[in-house]
């Protein structure tokens, strides 16, 4: 038996997200997700796009969005937030919630564990020198490991179908080129695939695990799914709008728990304290960003810092979180 209980539905009404913590909230969100633009904008020649999946280093690393959608119905915009883009790792926040929907908490993390690692997202040294289940899902070995947890004859499907939900965008769709590149180049995840098998981690066949992990990594997205996913986090798994409920509460918790502590690989302890809204980002230049009873952020900047996430979308979020006191711990006064 899991940990958590599953609570009771509740009411749209009781949902409803208090009032925004701004005033004259509109036209300030506004100014300032343009003022944050101009500072990510500073900082996009700084980094380099992704080029071990040779897909990806045909993206512009100028380009810069980002999109916000707020619990009480407002959607802000600026930049290339329409410019569509592959999810990534920003897809392990989705494999999370649809291995906790139907594998369970308990058979999920007798295979992954919960815990930061430190190491890049890509590394294999700990599954060997520590322990063979790897630290979290939030890194590539733990999301493998998470992908062959799902059950079904068409788990991929199921996949779509949830990122299709929580997205709120029924036109999400499969990047054929993106998840050829990456299958082809995937070697590193296919070696910690293979040792994961030899230590029963994985139990099925790790290239169908690997296979689904390419796929589920390649779904292009822009800004505005990812702010609309996180909105929904942010709702507690509820849409604001329609008032159904899309995600069960205790695993909105469990995902946005992880955002926070490694949401953004081996950065994610300097984000928590510079920029503190629960982040998960993507090596195709997105991020996805949940603020607690307030609003959705979803950026995009494919320029990338060493660790692997977007230099321009982590700029442009720290600013935003200064300017709208966005830090979990923004306290009263600035
Ligand atoms: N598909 C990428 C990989 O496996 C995801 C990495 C990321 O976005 O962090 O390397």
């Amino acid at each position: 038996m899991s940990s958590f209980s599953v609570p009771p539905m509740r009411s749209a009404s009781e949902d409803l997200p208090g009032p925004l913590m701004r005033e004259g909230a509109e036209g300030d969100i506004q100014g300032a997700l343009e003022r944050a633009l101009r500072e990510g904008k500073r900082y996009t020649k700084t980094g380099k796009v992704a080029t071990y999946i040779p897909e990806l280093s045909k993206a512009n690393p100028e380009h810069i969005g980002a999109c916000i959608k707020t619990l009480t119905g407002e959607t802000y915009h600026c930049g290339d937030w329409q410019e569509p883009f592959t999810i990534q790792s920003i897809s392990k926040t989705i494999s999370l919630t649809l291995a906790l929907q139907t594998a369970g908490y308990d058979m999920l993390f007798s295979k992954v564990g919960l815990e930061p690692t430190g190491d890049s997202f890509n590394s294999i040294v700990k599954l060997e020198t520590k322990t063979p289940h790897p630290l979290n899902p939030m890194i590539n070995a733990g999301a493998i490991a998470t992908a062959s947890c799902i059950p079904g004859d068409d788990p991929f499907e199921l996949y779509m179908e949830l990122a299709k939900r929580v997205c709120l965008n029924d036109d999400l769709s499969l990047n054929h080129d993106v998840y050829l590149s990456e299958k082809l180049a995937g070697m590193r995840n296919r070696s910690m695939a293979y040792w994961m098998k030899s230590e029963n981690i994985i139990e099925g066949d790790p290239e169908e695990a690997l296979d689904l992990y390419f796929r589920m990594c390649s779904v292009n997205v822009t800004a505005e799914d990812l702010a609309n996913w996180g909105m929904v986090l942010a709702n507690d798994g509820v849409d604001p709008t329609s008032g159904t409920r899309l995600v069960e509460s205790w695993i909105v918790r469990i995902v946005k728990t992880f955002m926070v502590t490694c949401g953004m690989y081996d950065g994610s302890g300097e984000f928590a304290v510079k920029v503190g809204i629960p982040s998960k980002s993507g090596v195709g230049g997105g991020i996805l960003s949940a603020v607690e009873g307030r609003m959705g952020i979803g950026v995009f900047n494919p320029s990338l810092d060493r660790k692997g996430n977007s230099i321009g979308g982590m700029r442009l979020l720290e600013d935003l979180s200064k300017s709208l006191r966005l830090h979990y711990f923004a306290g009263k006064q600035q």
